[in-house]
């Protein structure tokens, strides 16, 4: 009989039309999940680089939008009203034209705390050489008469127009700085008028305040909110936020936080004119503030914000394909079993068939000559009956192999147990099997301790088991004809143990010994004949005994295998149907060496 059973993940098998077939499945599923990974890792990638641009933009445009917008915010006093009111129309001061146009002014920019209009003092005009304010409360006021909407600022204000009157001798067109008006920082400005192209004197002069507190903690935080609330952003990243910073770099409105990574700034001089007109204000000198504008994602640059948004996605798909390949594996597994499985019984269906073949034949042959009266010889009659009493013997034994075998898969092979002398057993096979001994010439030493304790066994199944261990060191002994036996008492187990000095056994075989239908391969196929059921119904037998057994071997120095049988070994009804269950399953061999 050719014996194939090799492990699954030898060299050697991968050769095998199974190992072909797993790995063919293997590839067909693994082929197009490979393909559809990178694919999907490549989509990811791609969709990170766009992300990358879109965010990108985002900031700049976002940034560029917002400083333009801050700066035309703020100059839009000085357009809209100290340059839209003519020299004309303020000298001599025409209230009626003048009111709506610094009413419309405060409306439009609310930052603007007052506006203050002076005309040098003229006869016949009330209005003139008054420091005028028109500011909220004059918007409100209910009088028609527009000159009533302006009042005389308070004496301390007055100051003001002292230092405007003073800046007045840089003969600039327009005058802005910074003071302290009722306690408070205020950005005053002014668009001056003169006499005469040659700025001799001061005619006139439009002017406003802003608070400086309220610009910096409530307009200007107020007027970026409403820029990034009507911005449309890309959903799934953190929100794009403006941060602002005075020229002292302190936080007017903060971005994110603590840790923010800023990622676009502009700069731009705090003024309520064109800043083209910058060279044009007085005191051209005086330090300007720069304010910063930002953009930030928050702690993370663009880079991190978009790795960190696809990271779910990565995470999945690596799950995925961990996920596949473990599926992958189990299905090469599951697939090179079965084939193995099948390998094995195909394998054993030619061996019995070879192994009720031999034995036929030869009674047949010896039947035959005896028949026909050819041997005269008793001696020689004597031999030929024994012959084909052991062949018999042989077919027999191969025989109810295969049915105890089957009966044990089927879960119908039921222990009669009993108390029993295990010595008495063995001694009974040893004597049973005594031709096969002579007739292969061995020596078998039997040692039993006497007495031994009896324990609870079915008679004929333990017959089989140890018959079956017997015939293997039979088999398996070569030219070293020599076999120990010992029954022994130890740890609360008689033990069995049947030792030979033949061939042994690999380590790495060890444990596949007990599977059914399993063969150690046998160097170029050659070597003693069997089915492979033997051990597989030594070790369910002795499961049934609430026992086990084991094997200790070495190749090339011999085997021993022992039979544990429990003294106490008391197995309840419900354990006895347990073990009698489908034998493969469930697996004792404690034997020795990883599988
Ligand atoms: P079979 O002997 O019919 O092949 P078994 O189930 O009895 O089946 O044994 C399984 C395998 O274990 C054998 O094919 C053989 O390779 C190995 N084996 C069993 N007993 C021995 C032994 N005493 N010495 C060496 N190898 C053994």
């Amino acid at each position: 009989m050719r014996l194939n059973p090799r492990p699954w993940f030898s060299p050697l098998y991968i050769a095998d039309r199974g190992v072909r077939l797993a790995l063919s499945l293997a590839v067909a599923v693994a082929i197009p999940v490979g393909v559809l990974f990178v694919f999907q890792y490549r989509a990811l990638a791609s969709l990170e680089s766009t992300s990358a641009v879109v965010l990108r933009q985002l900031s700049t445009d976002t940034v560029d939008n917002a400083a333009r917008t801050i700066e035309s915010v703020l100059k839009e006093p000085h357009i809209k009203v100290l340059l839209a009111l003519p020299q004309a129309r303020v000298e001599p001061l025409d209230p009626g034209f003048v009111a709506p146009v610094l009413a419309d002014g405060l409306q439009a920019s609310p930052f603007v705390e007052a506006f203050y209009v002076w005309t040098r003092p003229a006869a016949g005009d009330p209005l003139s050489g008054r420091w005028l304010t028109y500011d909220a409360q004059s918007a409100r006021l209910q009088t028609t008469v527009a000159a009533d909407r302006f009042r005389d600022e308070p004496t301390t204000r007055r100051a003001l127009l002292g230092k405007l009157q003073q800046l007045a001798s840089l003969k600039r067109a327009i005058v802005a700085f910074s003071d302290t008006i009722d306690g408070r920082p205020h950005y005053v400005q002014a668009q001056l008028r003169w006499s005469s192209p040659a700025r001799d004197e001061l005619t006139s002069l439009v002017a406003f305040a802003v608070d400086a507190e309220r610009l910096r903690s409530e307009f200007l935080p107020a007027l970026l909110a409403t820029r990034l609330q009507s911005l449309q952003q890309p959903s799934g990243f953190p929100p794009l936020r403006l941060a602002l910073e005075d020229g002292d770099g302190r936080l007017v409105v903060s971005g994110h936080g603590p840790g923010d990574t800023f990622l676009d700034t502009r700069s731009f001089p705090l003024v309520f004119f064109d800043k083209e007109l910058l060279e044009f204000a007085a005191p051209y000198e005086a330090r300007r503030e720069t304010w910063q504008l930002r953009t930030t994602y928050g702690a993370n640059d663009i880079l991190h914000v978009v790795s960190a948004s696809t990271q779910p996605q990565k995470m999945l798909l690596g799950l995925v394909g961990v996920l596949m390949s473990i599926g992958v594996f189990l299905v090469i597994r599951a697939a090179a079993r079965e084939v193995r499985l099948a390998e094995l019984k195909s394998n054993f269906v030619a061996s019995v068939s070879h192994d009720l073949k031999t034995p036929l034949a030869l009674i047949q042959l010896f039947a035959e000559t005896l028949e026909l009266g050819r041997v005269r010889n008793p001696d020689r009659a004597h031999e030929y009956y024994r012959i084909i009493n052991l062949e018999a013997r042989k077919l027999t034994r191969l025989i109810e192999n295969i049915l105890d075998f089957s009966r044990m898969e089927a879960g119908l092979r039921p222990y009669t147990r009993q108390p029993e002398d295990i010595g008495a057993i063995v001694d009974r096979v040893v004597d049973m099997m005594a031709p096969q001994f002579t007739q292969g010439k061995f020596s078998v030493q039997v040692h039993r301790d006497d007495p031994l304790p009896a324990v609870m066994a079915d008679v004929l199944a333990v017959e089989r088991a140890v018959e079956n261990l017997l015939t293997n060191a039979l088999k398996y002994s070569g030219d070293a004809k020599q076999i120990d036996i010992a029954v022994v008492a130890a740890d609360q187990q008689v033990q069995v143990r049947i030792s030979d000095h033949g061939i042994g056994i690999p380590r790495q075989e060890l444990r596949r010994i007990f599977r059914k239908f399993y063969r150690v391969q046998q160097e170029l196929g050659g070597g003693p004949q069997g089915t492979g059921l033997g051990l597989a119904i030594v070790e369910h037998t002795m499961r049934g005994h609430g026992g086990s057994v084991t094997v200790d071997s070495t190749p090339g120095v011999g085997s021993q295998f022992t039979l544990h049988f429990p003294i106490d070994g008391t197995l309840t009804d419900e354990d006895v149907r347990n073990e009698t269950d489908s034998g493969d399953r469930r697996r004792t061999a404690d034997a020795a060496g990883p599988a």
